[in-house]
């Protein structure tokens, strides 16, 4: 009998399996795809970002830190480096593979089963429950007793029918992010420190014999190749996120509006991207792509009602709660698929507390959310989805539903008290009432 089923092995899925196995719990992880580590893992992310707020002081701390920390000791991450772009305090370079293999062995060493390439298809309810959840393939029907949905698209509340928040109409854009080898990093860096007007102010310049860079610009080359025609779609900047010693960069760049065919769209961009920097980009003549997101990147999609939903103001006033069970701390940033850079980005005032109530479904009891699609408005998401904040999250909502099955309880009737020492004994930072 599974106790707790998580579906989704992404950042907030893989915290919550191992949460809810650690708190002695049978727990079973179902994922789509044949991979673990979702997003940040497969669609190749820059880094994660989110675990310090502006002034450099630690917020996620628990499975998130011990992921990052055993990644640090197989050398696939330094750890926590300066954002050097201005933008936040840190930012967490990963090997994106090694990363997944990491999470894994941590997965292993919980004691949680793991069924990869297993989508869930369908869901029933009786009354207030959730009372069972079909995966396939082969087809399967899982009778659970607390379900954490961790699948970035809220995939039970839908089959469910689970309220889903309305202010869905400005979805952000969709991309397919890339990553090139072969770059020569000396002569790239060169260029960033003769036009610093042509990178964001504060940007800091690294050396080519530094493990890592973190550039956002470039403007001038990207306006050039989109006038000589060698980019279709137009963008004041592009992030790279570059190892130099290794002559790799991640590249996020390409983007369009979701849609049928936005992946043979991004798919034309991301070669544009490629013959465009070996063409314009100083040190990139023999760049290769080495690698490509084996899964679009959508920023956000459905997005649960939960008990509780986290608003803009919550996030921009670093606004605490009485049922915090973590914190979050990183700018709200919203990117416009109608526009050629970020639409905005508002920076908190302080770390904000999240709370529990943003990861009970509204109307199922044994129902919760974790990851990119908790209880939150359009604005507080852009902040909420970071990967730091999925971590926690998912450490949260896993956490509870084992304690839920052990006492007997829904998660909508835990002890929050008690579920926040059992956070504060794991190692989450901020939860407290
Ligand atoms: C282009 C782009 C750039 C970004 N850059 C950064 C960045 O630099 N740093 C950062 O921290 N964040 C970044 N983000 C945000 C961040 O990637 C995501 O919000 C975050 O990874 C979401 O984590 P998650 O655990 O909620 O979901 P995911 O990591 O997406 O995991 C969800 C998992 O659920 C699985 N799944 C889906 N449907 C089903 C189903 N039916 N059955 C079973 N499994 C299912 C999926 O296969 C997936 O593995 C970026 C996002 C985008 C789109």
């Amino acid at each position: 009998m599974t106790d707790v089923l998580v579906v989704g092995a992404g950042s907030a899925g893989v915290a919550a399996a191992i949460a809810a196995a650690e708190t002695g719990a049978d727990t079973l992880l179902v994922e789509a795809s044949g991979h673990v580590g979702g997003t940040l893992a497969r669609q190749l992310l820059e880094h994660s970002a989110g675990f310090h707020d502006a002034a450099g002081n630690q917020v996620t701390g628990g499975v998130g830190q011990r992921i990052v920390a055993l990644l640090q000791e197989y050398g696939g991450s330094p750890g926590h480096v300066p954002d050097d772009v201005a933008y936040t305090a840190t930012r967490t370079p990963v090997n994106h593979a090694e990363l997944s293999m990491v999470e894994a062995i941590m997965l292993q060493r919980a004691g949680v089963r793991l069924m990869l390439n297993t989508p869930v298809v369908g869901a029933t309810v009786e009354g207030d429950r959730v009372t069972s959840v079909t995966v396939e393939s082969p087809r399967a029907v899982l009778r659970p007793s607390t379900i954490v949905d961790a699948s970035g698209d809220a995939v039970v509340f839908g089959h469910a029918g689970a309220a889903l928040q309305t202010d869905t109409a400005a979805t952000q854009p969709v991309s397919l992010t890339l990553k090139l080898g072969g770059i020569d990093y000396a002569p790239l860096l060169d260029y960033a420190r003769v036009h610093p007007d042509d990178f964001r102010p504060g940007s800091r310049i690294g050396e080519h014999t530094e493990d890592h860079v973190n550039l956002w610009g470039f403007g001038t080359l990207l306006e050039k190749g989109f006038r000589d025609g060698r980019l279709s779609w137009r963008r004041t900047e592009m992030h790279l996120a570059g190892w130099p010693t290794r002559g790799e960069a991640v590249l996020n760049l390409t983007r369009t509006v979701a849609g049928e065919d936005s992946y043979l769209r991004l798919a034309s961009q991301v070669m544009e991207t490629v013959s465009w920097f070996r063409d314009y980009v100083p040190g990139g003549r023999l760049a290769y792509l080495a690698d490509v997101a084996d899964r679009i990147g959508v920023r956000e999609s459905r997005r649960v009602l939960g008990v509780q939903t986290l608003t803009q103001d919550d996030v921009k006033l670093g606004r605490s709660s009485p049922t915090s069970v973590g914190q979050g701390a990183f700018p709200i940033d919203v990117h416009d698929a109608a526009s050629a850079g970020l639409s905005h980005t508002d920076k908190p005032n302080a770390a904000y507390d999240i709370p529990y109530g943003i990861l009970l479904a509204h109307d199922l009891r044994n129902l919760l959310a974790a990851g990119r699609c908790v209880s939150s408005t359009h604005e507080a998401n852009g902040s909420a989805r970071i990967t730091a904040t999925c971590f926690t999250t998912g450490e949260a909502a896993g956490t509870a539903a084992a304690l839920a099955v052990r006492s007997g309880n829904t998660p909508h009737d835990l002890d929050i008290a008690a579920l926040q020492a059992e956070l504060r004994r794991r190692g989450v930072l901020g939860a407290r009432s």
